[in-house]
Order: structure tokens, then C-alpha cells, then sequence
């Protein structure tokens, strides 16, 4: 930190995204992408037409991509907000609605960028311990008189959440937002996206990262009712109206378009991931049951800082914590089979070594 940085960032931990090493090419299981490539129109609407026209400034309202948004999920445009990835939308949330009045919790174990918000804005936050095999209990939620972020699934773990243990979140903070991170909901999981028309008090988080294969792009999108995402907009004005750039806008309504191309990947990675998990069961590992497009698996006999190098050195990429509760586990994205399959053998390999 220089001598020229405010003091109230002394203390403050940046998120630490997940590796992207450069030295040689990897089987890149670490940051939850899809596998695959957008989808062959996607291609297009990103090409030299709208590049010609990046003179211009995209359209603050992002009216034409709300729309079709708005469209799929039968609500109105003025229930949906653009964000330059969901991490933005998450910024502007802990920005609107949270500070010393209106603290907020989420699980102890979940997404990491959570804690980052709470201190960057500086926020209390209660991190709600998780019952055993990372399982959220809603009671634990309930009428705690704060605002509530969960993601579901949620992230590490993979484990989801039903609709109807939301709607008993939201029910008993009525006077509190409830954030839903539903990044991963198209592996598998159910939507809560249909109770905005009846919880005022609910903002739910999509992007267009995992399912719609468009990491690169940064585009994600809140659905809420009107009154939350009047107020998201009043943050999103005061610090970059064109969030969203001309070629990410052209490239997610082509995206919405190509929907039956996505869900048949979703399919195949699904599919891939019940095949990994089965495999590695027969392996010995215990897997935590996922709706998402990674898991969260341990082995009995090779703790998870370890199983991690070893697969790094085998050109294999994964994701481990070096903390406490979940050291012994390591998340590992569902790529396509044939990547699962060269994880497999990598993993055989290890445990050959480690007899
Ligand atoms: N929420 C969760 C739970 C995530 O895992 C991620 C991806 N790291 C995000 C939000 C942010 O995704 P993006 O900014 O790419 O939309």
C-alpha cells in the first residue's frame, strides 16, 4: 500500500480469482467456465458492423438486452438490471442496501467474494455456520433482522437449496433483502426467480459466466422488483452508466437466441458430472451432492493442498482452499468428458503414488 492510499483500506483482503497460469497449457478445472465455446450466432453478433460503430457510446438503459431478458423470464424490463458480471451487481447490492443499520449475513462457507463486499463497504456480517456435509439449514436464516445473501447452489459446495426454503427466508425478513446468487442455477437447480412478482424484498443474481459460456464477456443481470432495481440504478449511474459495452450487448441478445445450444450443453455437463462423481466414488472420494456445473470432493488418503499440486504438476487445474473447515476438499469445474477423463486418470495416477 502506498502512502497515498485512504487508511480505511489498510486491512482490506482482495478477492483472489482463481489461477490463470500462463506456463504451459492446462486442463482448466478451476474457475467454473464452460467448456465450450458460444454458440455459432454468438460468433457473428459480435462482428465488424458493431465493431464500426464503437464510436459510440452503448445505451445506458440497455433497453434492447433487458428486454429479451424480460421476455424469457415473463417479467417486465423494469424488473431487470445489467451488470458487467454478477461480481458487479454483488458490488452494487452490498453498495445500496447494506451498511452499520442494515448489516448482513451469509453462509461460513460460500462464495469469497462475499466477505470482500462486507469489508470493502464496510459492513457487519455474520457468517452462519453450515450443518453438517455443508448443509444449509433455512431455519438458521430466518428472522435474523439483516439482510441475507446465499448462493444457490451454493459455491464451493454445489449443494442447492428448494424454492420453498427461500420463500421461508424471505417471509421472515420482510423488512430485509434477501440475495439469491443463482450463478449456478442452470445445471440443475430450481429458479426462485418467479417469487419476485410476490417478495418485494427479493433481488436474484444471474450471469451470463457459466451456463451461457460467456466468462470473457462480463455480463450478468439482477431480477427484482421495481423499487430494488430503481435502487441499483441510482448506484449504477453514479459510477459507470455504460457498464455494459456495445459488443457485450450485441453478443448477450445473440446468446438469448441460441438458448436450445446452451441447455444442450448444460445436458452434457451434467452428465459429465455424474459420471465424475461416480468414478471417483469407486476412487474412494466422498462428493458432495452438486447442482452445478463443478464439485466439492474430498479424498480419504490425499489431503486437498496435495491433491491439488500433484494434479497442477500433472497439467490438471483445480481449486483449493487453504483454510480450515474445508482444506481437505477441493472444487472441481465439470468440463467436457474427454477433460474429465484426462482429471480421472491424473487422479489414479496420484493415488498409485500414494499407496
Ligand atoms: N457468484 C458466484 C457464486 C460465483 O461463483 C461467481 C463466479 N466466480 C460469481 C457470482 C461471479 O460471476 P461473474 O462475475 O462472472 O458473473
Amino acid at each position: 500500500m502506498s502512502r497515498y492510499m485512504s487508511a480505511r483500506f489498510a486491512d482490506l483482503e482482495a478477492y483472489v480469482p482463481g489461477e490463470q497460469p500462463q506456463d504451459m497449457q492446462y486442463v482448466k478445472l478451476n474457475t467454473n467456465e464452460s467448456p465450450y465455446p458460444p454458440a455459432p450466432a454468438v460468433l457473428e453478433a459480435a462482428g465488424a458492423a458493431e465493431t464500426a460503430r464503437l464510436n459510440l457510446y452503448p445505451d445506458p438503459e440497455g433497453r434492447a438486452l433487458r428486454q429479451k431478458l424480460a421476455e424469457m423470464y415473463g417479467v417486465e424490463a423494469e424488473n431487470v438490471f445489467l451488470a458487467n458480471g454478477s461480481d458487479e451487481l454483488l458490488s452494487f447490492a452490498f453498495m445500496a442496501f447494506c451498511d452499520g443499520e442494515r448489516p448482513v449475513a451469509f453462509p461460513a462457507v460460500s462464495y469469497g467474494f462475499y466477505p470482500v463486499y462486507a469489508q470493502l463497504y464496510q459492513v457487519p456480517c455474520t457468517q452462519i455456520p453450515l450443518r453438517e456435509g455443508f448443509v444449509l439449514d433455512p431455519r438458521d436464516f430466518c428472522g435474523l433482522g439483516k439482510n441475507i445473501v446465499i448462493a444457490n447452489p451454493n459455491a464451493p459446495t454445489g449443494r442447492a437449496i428448494s424454492v420453498r426454503d427461500i420463500e421461508e427466508i424471505l417471509r421472515s425478513e420482510p423488512d430485509h433483502v434477501v440475495l439469491i446468487d443463482e450463478a449456478y442455477i442452470d445445471f440443475g437447480g430450481e429458479s426462485c426467480v418467479p417469487l419476485i412478482k410476490k417478495y418485494d424484498n427479493l433481488l436474484v443474481c444471474q450471469t451470463f459466466s457459466k451456463f451461457r459460456s460467456l466468462a470473457g464477456g462480463r455480463l450478468g443481470y439482477g431480477l427484482a422488483s421495481k423499487g430494488l432495481i430503481d435502487d441499483l440504478e441510482k448506484i449504477r449511474y453514479s459510477t459507470n452508466s455504460y457498464n455494459i459495452d456495445r459488443l457485450t450487448m450485441a453478443v448477450g441478445i445473440a446468446t438469448l437466441e441460441s438458448n436450445e445450444y446452451y441447455l444442450e450443453n448444460s445436458k452434457r455437463i451434467q452428465e459429465a458430472r455424474a459420471y465424475t462423481t461416480e468414478e471417483l466414488s469407486k476412487l474412494g472420494f466422498e462428493t458432495i451432492p452438486s447442482l452445478a456445473n463443478f464439485i466439492f470432493t474430498r479424498c480419504p488418503n490425499v489431503d486437498g493442498g496435495s491433491l491439488y499440486r500433484e494434479l497442477k504438476a500433472r497439467g490438471v487445474l483445480v481449486r483449493h482452499w487453504d483454510r480450515p473447515e474445508i482444506g481437505d476438499w477441493c472444487r472441481v469445474t465439470i468440463g467436457t468428458r474427454e477433460q474429465m477423463d484426462v482429471f480421472l486418470d491424473k487422479v489414479r495416477e496420484i493415488l498409485k503414488g500414494a499407496d
